[in-house]
């Protein structure tokens, strides 16, 4: 019994963070050391980490006589993942392979019974879910209630729960209906609080303050769900209204022409993009926006009820790749399987990845620099170098060598402070 209590504290202990005393170091001893911006190995290597910070890395560094030993010489040591499309505060009773309507239904049901204070929990689980497969950093997207998420960041940042650094967009804005297709009349405002209405240039500006004033730290747009498109023009002024507030902006694009929209009006990412040609590909390229492709895996397609979908995903994916378009990790998760967790669903997706020939190199700087540089934090996230953010996890294999070890991370630090270790 005593054990079992013991090992029950651990485990609560391990779920809020081994946190290191002010001054404290800690050195950890890594025995491969895998840089995805270049693609190598370096063997034998010291990390310390000193206030949440990586203060030096390499095979000599001496370790200081009162510092904390992390010994990690038989794993694979790699910066924490990122996930650019969460949405944390949402699970959704999806009916697998029931369609793209009964997806919608399930989304309305969401919106219409959970309250705020419940999806905020929801938001609680998931985000040690996430932690614990390796993700240190998600752009959250919407689909939060009345800012679940902003509830959520503040208890993160502040150390109440333990989760990933969280960016994240407040409601989700778009033109009148939002995301929703035949509302009734009568509820027209049934939508509300997921989404933001706004049409016009005055309604842009507006919904872009009051999303950022009630705390986002990205805007998300939907482009194209309805039968009418923002404009061109539209999504600038969004990008402006954003860039004003010191925030980026994300499209959702299923189709060619918002992906199209969004590329020429500039924002920073286009999420989905099912549908976008190869010309949209290398607009994007030229412009540098990112592809966020939340490319479904097989079951995932399956649990949205969106079967084609993976195949959209892989072939664009493979162009996408072709092309040069810069591409982020991104996922998409809202359903919920047995034995399966937020995090592990999440991590699953590298296999559309595997799919369209993507190398563990690419793949690995879409889950980490590529990421941070859509997110703005590549001088602060996403490598293990002296002054970034001691983000680090470890996996039992060289991902280099066989990417499908990054699905069993084995120990995950966030800012210093250790959420696992196996
Ligand atoms: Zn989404």
């Amino acid at each position: 019994m005593k054990a079992i209590r013991a090992c029950v504290s651990i485990l609560a202990l391990l779920a809020m963070g081994v946190t290191a005393l002010p001054g404290q170091i800690t050195a950890i001893r890594a025995g491969q050391l895998v840089d995805p911006a270049s693609g190598t190995t370096a063997r034998d290597q010291i990390i310390l980490v000193e206030n949440g910070k990586i203060t030096a890395v390499g095979p000599a560094v001496p370790i200081p006589k009162d510092a904390a030993v992390v010994d990690l010489s038989k794993r694979t040591v790699l910066p924490g993942f990122f996930d650019t499309h969460t949405h944390l505060c949402l699970n959704l009773e999806t009916q697998g392979g029931q369609g793209l309507p009964a997806l919608i239904r399930s989304l309305l049901a969401a919106t219409a019974i959970e309250s705020t204070a419940y999806r905020s929990i929801e938001g609680v689980a998931n985000a040690l879910e996430m932690l614990q497969a390796g993700f240190t950093t998600v752009r959250d997207v919407g689909n939060a209630g009345n800012y679940a998420d902003t509830a959520l960041r503040r208890a993160i940042e502040k150390g109440l729960v333990p989760g990933p650094t969280f960016v994240n967009a407040g409601r989700i804005i778009g033109p009148y209906g939002g995301q929703f297709h035949g509302l009734p009349p009568e509820r027209a405002d049934i939508a509300i609080p997921e989404y933001l209405y706004a049409d016009s240039p005055d309604e842009i500006v507006k919904a872009v303050r009051q999303n950022v004033a009630f705390g986002a730290r990205v805007i998300k747009i939907a482009v194209d769900d309805q039968p009418y498109l923002y404009s061109v023009d539209d999504v600038k002024l969004f990008v402006k209204a954003a860039a004003d507030a010191g925030v980026k902006v994300a499209a959702h694009c299923a189709t060619d022409a918002g992906a199209k929209i969004a590329a020429e009006g500039g924002v920073a990412s286009i999420e989905h993009a099912y549908q976008a040609t190869t010309p949209t590909l290398e607009l994007m390229k030229a412009k540098g926006v990112y592809l966020v492709g939340t490319d479904f895996t097989t079951q995932a397609s399956h649990e949205m009820g969106m079967d084609e979908y993976h195949g959209y995903v892989v072939e664009r994916l493979k162009r996408a790749y072709q092309v040069g378009t810069p591409i982020a990790f991104g996922t998409d998760v809202v359903f919920v399987m047995p034995g399966q967790t937020r995090g592990t669903l999440s991590i699953e997706f590298i296999s559309s990845f595997v799919e369209a020939g993507a190398t563990p190199k690419q793949i690995l700087q879409a889950l980490t620099v590529n990421a941070a540089k859509l997110m703005g934090m590549e001088k602060e996230r996403g490598s293990i170098a002296p002054g970034f953010a001691a983000d680090i996890v470890a996996t039992p294999e060289n991902p280099l060598q066989n990417i499908q070890t990054v699905r069993n991370v084995a120990f995950v630090m966030k800012g210093g402070k250790i959420y696992r270790n196996d």
